[in-house]
């Protein structure tokens, strides 16, 4: 076999690395953890790999209080899978499972598709049309700066399994849950609800979800035969790595960051969510290496988000009662910050002011309606902390999101640094601020 690096290549190579820029925080760990770790799917031992990466990685830094929290999780694998339709166009389809996705027999199932246009037409099917079958759900999600349309289209991939499920499907596949037209499915994670029991379920490709479209369009009995192998491999472990700024003032709260270090396995998790860890931590380092703040920052890389939540409560759980002024997380791709929305017990808020006018310095402006923070601070946010969302472009965040395509070379590097800029800018502010940011009333949150 030929190898597969001349050495000529490997000295272009060594050459062309030299060159490069000077290291720089943020660049670093998303070209560090996507090469050294790649994927890193919760509760596996490439997550674990990724928490000992991220230790070394802010210690080297000079965080203070680097250490692992420890948690358990039950942990899904993801196995073979391959769909092709039978009757009436036999040809193949690109699909990957959904997370908790139960299995098919080793020789796979063949069964008759019936197709929705939606959840909702779904939602209203007689269980009759539904029993025994493939269900198919389409649905046309498109692309929005805010990413607003993940919410609805989102459901389809959320709960449509559990729906499929109760009403006697065999399996589901939805549409991949994206606005691409690549032949590469968007995975994530669905629960099953209400008693419902496990059946396979996976989403197709935008093109193959079009295809299939057209085919059931033809009117014949469209059959498919379905080979999905994923299974659970008990409880294992996962963790939160968590590194601090120390503050002057230990009563003044504590201002917590961060993104999550676990990943989907297909691609090697560099939009979600190494740029998160990368933004918050390259900020967070600004202020480490500047004059003492009065708060401290903990920045945490939180486990097992993607498999749904387990880190961020897990943290809340370990922290939930010590004295938080406010939190924001990073989970929204490497693309630019445009604009920021609060929620803070006091709207006319002493910070909401500084805010306005540091952040508006750089272009980026108060938004309308109140921050909800995410997964990972969710937990937090629900108890009533004070929350900051710096809202990133998300115009091309879902060609990519939960796909093999969420590698490093989608990191564009002056939006990355300009995200780190506007990060640091705003915890500059939070940090120092006089501003005693009072509780917000506990408001439970939907999942
Ligand atoms: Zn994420
Ligand atoms: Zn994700």
């Amino acid at each position: 076999m030929r190898a597969l690096f001349s050495a000529a290549t490997a000295l272009l190579l060594a050459s062309s690395a030299s060159s490069a820029p000077p290291s720089d925080v943020g660049y670093d760990i998303v070209e560090g953890l996507t090469t050294e770790v790649g994927q890193r799917l919760a509760g596996t031992e490439a997550e674990a790999r990724a928490r000992t990466w991220a230790v070394a990685r802010l210690k080297a830094l000079g965080f203070a209080n680097v250490r692992v929290e420890p948690f358990d999780m039950p942990v899904w694998v993801r196995g073979g899978e391959t769909a092709e339709i039978v009757a009436p166009f036999p040809q193949k389809l690109v699909l990957a499972a959904l997370g908790n996705s139960g299995a098919t027999p080793e020789a796979g199932i063949t069964a008759e598709i019936v197709g929705f246009p939606g959840l909702d037409a779904l939602k209203a099917a007689p269980d009759a049309e539904v029993r025994g079958k493939i269900v198919f759900v389409s649905h046309r999600m498109t692309a929005t700066q805010d990413g607003s349309s993940y919410g609805y289209f989102g459901a389809a991939r959320r709960t449509g399994p559990s729906i499929a499920s109760s009403k006697g499907a065999a399996a589901i596949l939805i549409r991949s849950i994206g606005t691409d037209h690549h032949r590469v499915p968007h995975t994530g994670v669905q629960d099953w609800t209400n008693g419902a029991k496990p059946i396979p379920a996976a989403a197709l490709s935008v093109p193959d979800a079009e295809q299939l479209e057209r085919i059931i369009a033809r009117g014949k009995p469209v059959r498919l035969h379905l080979t999905l192998t994923p299974r659970m491999t008990g409880i294992h472990p996962s963790g939160n790595v968590i590194a601090e700024v120390p503050g002057r003032d230990s009563k003044a709260g504590v201002v917590l960051i961060g993104g999550h270090l676990d990943s989907w396995d297909l691609g090697t998790g560099a939009i979600d969510d190494a740029a998160g860890l990368a933004i918050t931590t390259a900020a967070a380092k600004r202020i480490l290496d500047g004059p003492k703040p009065k708060r401290t920052i903990r920045l945490v890389w939180f486990g097992a988000e993607e498999e749904g939540g387990f880190g961020g409560k897990a943290y809340a759980k370990a922290h939930g009662t010590e004295k938080h002024a406010l939190t924001a997380e990073a989970d929204f791709g490497a693309d630019r910050v445009w604009q920021f929305r609060t929620h803070f017990a006091d709207a006319k808020s002493p910070l909401l002011t500084e805010l306005t006018s540091a952040l508006g310095d750089m272009g980026v402006g108060p938004g309308s309606g109140a921050a909800h923070g995410g997964t990972d601070i969710g937990p937090m946010v629900e108890r009533g902390t004070p929350v900051i969302d710096l809202e990133q472009d998300g115009t091309r965040y879902f060609d990519i999101h939960h796909t093999a395509d969420d590698t490093l070379d989608k990191i564009d590097r002056a939006q990355l640094d300009q995200a780190i800029d506007a990060w640091t800018t705003m915890l500059r502010v939070v940090v120092d601020t006089p501003d005693p940011l009072s509780a917000l009333p506990a408001q439970p949150q939907e999942d």
